[in-house]
């Protein structure tokens, strides 16, 4: 990517770029000007065991073995496992390059993404493309989900019982990707993703693990929040180079 269409990319971030006054524009896109000294990348923390997928007495149709990509689609797409799904318009399973080395996963469809049948459209959508594109990846290399399937009426968070629900199918589609990062963004999908209440903001700039495969999982805030709060725009960046980072060492 150009550095100019990096620049094009920070200013939708609503990031300046960096000139010095007198010289030409340096060509470093790298923008805030309060951003720590690179540090070491922290240590895993220890995370909850992954539940075993084919658990005694989990009837869970995400966790069974030899499930494929069509086959998994099909079973959301007919899933009854919680309420959701008296709800719901229609499943929003996921979108992406299904070879892909980023898995950004959020909270749970919202309305257009429940009309439309795809994760992270819209406004949201976009500044997501955009913080993507930031850090150099167009939508079409990374794959997007969500924890939860279906969308909870009126935008309210999942239920701790319905994220238990939905997760499987998550994990399923972690096992068929095999990603070499996750990107969690937002509370809801952090908190569920790694059982935790910890805030958001003490999760983030920290490498967790996910899963039974220990999937590098980073934290970021979610584009709706960004679109809400822009001044915590530089701290997405900040979790966004850290993420590439640590993409880059796996
Ligand atoms: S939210 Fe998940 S578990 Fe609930 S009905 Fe939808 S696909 Fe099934």
């Amino acid at each position: 990517m150009s550095s100019a269409l990096r620049r094009e990319y920070l200013a939708a971030l609503g990031l300046e770029t960096w000139v010095v006054r007198g010289k030409p524009p340096v060509a470093r896109e790298t923008a805030p000007r309060d951003m720590p000294a690179p540090r070491d990348m922290p240590a895993p923390r220890d995370m909850p065991a992954p539940r075993d997928p084919g658990a005694a007495g989990d009837a869970s149709p995400g966790r069974e073995a030899g499930v494929d990509w069509p086959d998994l689609r099909a079973r959301v797409a007919a899933c009854t496992r919680c309420a959701l799904c008296n709800t719901r318009t229609q499943t929003v399973f996921g979108v992406g390059n299904q070879t892909a080395d980023w898995l950004i996963v959020g909270e749970a469809p919202g309305a257009e993404e429940d009309r439309q049948g795809e994760p992270f459209v819209g406004r949201a959508g976009q500044l997501l493309n955009s913080m993507l594109r930031a850090i150099g990846l167009a939508r079409e290399q990374v794959y997007i989900a969500n924890v939860l399937k279906c969308r909870p009426p009126g935008n309210r968070d999942p239920s701790a019982g319905e994220a238990a629900e939905c997760l499987p199918y998550l994990e399923q589609q972690i096992a068929l990707l095999k990603p070499k990062i996750m990107l969690a963004v937002g509370r809801v999908a952090s908190q569920n993703l790694l059982r935790t209440e910890v805030t958001l903001g003490r999760l983030r700039q920290q490498v967790h693990r996910f899963g039974r495969s220990q999937v590098p999982l980073v934290v970021t805030y979610h584009p709706a929040y960004l679109l809400r709060t822009p001044a915590d725009k530089r701290k997405a960046w900040e979790d966004l180079k850290f993420a590439r980072e640590v993409c880059a060492r796996v």
